[in-house]
């Protein structure tokens, strides 16, 4: 291969969704502080939204070279239709990232790219690199749990635990290894029971990037050995290298592959606050609450007497604006702040914050879980099931949020459950606990920091 000898150049292309750009741009961070040359690539949508989103202090900090390519779509249509999106990269990334690479390399003959990280999500392109002459690495940006899911899958069809569409059959269970929580029916990363045409194009996209993460000579995850022993052991080139946190690096830039501009005013509404007594609300960049559901939500928070930060995006009402009960926001306007984008990790870090209502995303999990945060959890799709049984069977720091007969998380059901948490320090306590192994982890001589340092020792071979 032409890298020995050279100086390394990484390129890494994330999936295309704010939970997949955000940590491995943080990683990328980490890989050019250390005097390695990277390049991320995005789509073009993607690229638009990240770039003004960047401060101008950002732009002049970053040491990322950032660089797009089209997603396959007409301008005009709805990225959030993400199912289309992701046929169409099926179709046109190959081509699309291979032009790239070319006038890269064109451009830097003595730099050309020597090692392109792919999100595992879009892994069926992680045949280019070796045809372009570099190293192809992989990036789960989700828990090592679910990476052995979808590993496991060609095994799972071969005992009939699933059929080729990924349906369950049988078995009300899937495992993978003893210490992982199990995957119950309509928990798996590919279910989507409202829409089995949808579940069939999810569950064939993640049946070839899966196949295609063999190729990887490294797995890099984003989470820690200690959290995932036995799901990091099933795979002989895994590198746990989280909790990847913006904090853990004082060079890296504040927005960091936000999609949106983080609304920062928050903060100085949570430093007149009394220690732990924020309840935290967030749902991430992509689930939605119908109008009914967010009455309720908002409607507990209101009983709950507590004091409130809520992310309401602007599309957060199954694409529409929120709206809310009546009076609700005169009512509360004295404890409650609503704002459309967070500075999460900042808040999560903040003494004013008591516990953190999410919807079990990875990245809101290790942020949460690393900052000692308990939670209380609402999932909504894909891997954010499993993520709510780790929680809160498995590392017990938070509670569930269940549904009642219609679907609803009641108000009744999120002030008791406020309540529980409150009464419970043992979830805290447990809380504090992982805080200080994910912490452990990343400082020297920790898992995480050790293997990062095998990955970087590899890049400057
Ligand atoms: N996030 C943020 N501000 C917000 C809400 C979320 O910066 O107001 C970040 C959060 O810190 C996390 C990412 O967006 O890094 C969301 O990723 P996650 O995997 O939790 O959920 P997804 O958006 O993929 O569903």
């Amino acid at each position: 291969m032409e890298v020995k000898g050279k100086r390394a150049h990484v390129l890494a292309v994330p999936g295309p969704a704010q939970g997949h750009v955000r940590p491995l741009m943080k990683l990328m961070t980490e890989i050019a502080n250390r005097g390695i040359k990277a390049s991320f690539v995005n789509t073009e949508y993607i690229h638009a939204k990240v770039v003004a989103a960047m401060s101008e202090e950002d732009k002049r900090q970053s040491h990322i070279e950032l660089m797009s390519i089209p997603d396959g779509l007409p301008p005009e249509d709805d990225r959030s239709d993400w199912l289309k999106l992701l046929e169409s990269l099926a179709r046109t990334m190959s081509r699309n990232l291979t032009d790239l690479i070319e006038k890269i390399n064109c451009e830097n003959k003595h730099e050309k790219i020597s090692h392109i990280i792919v999100d595992t999500t879009i892994g069926w392109i992680l045949d280019i690199p070796k045809k372009m002459g570099a190293e192809p690495v992989a990036f789960q940006p989700s828990a090592a749990a679910s990476m052995a899911l979808k590993l496991h899958i060609p095994k799972l069809i071969e005992e009939g635990n699933l059929d080729i569409n990924g349906f369950m059959m049988e078995k009300e269970l899937i495992k993978v290894s003893h210490d992982v929580p199990p995957w119950r029916r309509n928990e798996l990363l590919w279910s989507i029971p409202s829409d089995l045409k949808g579940q069939k194009i999810l569950f064939e996209c993640i049946l070839a990037a899966g196949k295609s993460v063999h190729q990887a000579t490294w797995i890099l995850c984003n989470t820690l050995y200690e959290l995932e022993s036995s799901a990091c052991n099933l795979f002989p080139n895994f590198l746990s290298i989280g909790p990847l946190l913006r904090s853990n690096n004082s060079k890296s830039c504040a927005s960091g592959g936000s999609f949106w501009v983080e609304d920062t005013a928050c903060l100085s509404w949570l430093d007149e606050k009394p220690d732990d007594s924020v309840i935290y609300v967030s749902f991430g960049s992509i689930a939605l609450l119908s109008q009914d559901q967010l009455n309720e939500l908002a409607l507990a928070l209101e009983l709950s007497g507590r004091p409130f930060l809520w992310v309401v995006r602007s599309n957060i009402v199954n694409g529409s604006q929120a709206e809310y009960p009546d009076g609700f926001r005169e009512r509360v306007a004295e404890r409650a702040k609503i704002v459309e984008w967070a500075p999460q990790e900042k808040v999560l870090a903040h003494s004013s914050v008591w516990c953190f209502l999410s919807h079990c995303g990875w990245n809101s999990t290790m942020e949460g879980l690393s900052l000692g945060v308990p939670f209380l959890c609402w999932p909504y799709f894909a891997d954010q099931f499993h993520n709510e049984n780790y929680i809160c069977d498995m590392w017990r720091i938070g509670l569930r949020l269940n549904r009642d007969e219609n679907g609803l998380r009641s108000r009744h059901e999120i002030v008791s459950k406020i309540d529980m948490l409150f009464c419970d320090p043992s979830v805290k306590a447990n809380a504090l606990k992982l805080k200080e192994m994910a912490q452990r982890s990343v400082t020297e001589s920790g898992s995480s920091f050790r293997n990062f340092e095998t990955f970087i020792s590899h890049l400057k071979k």
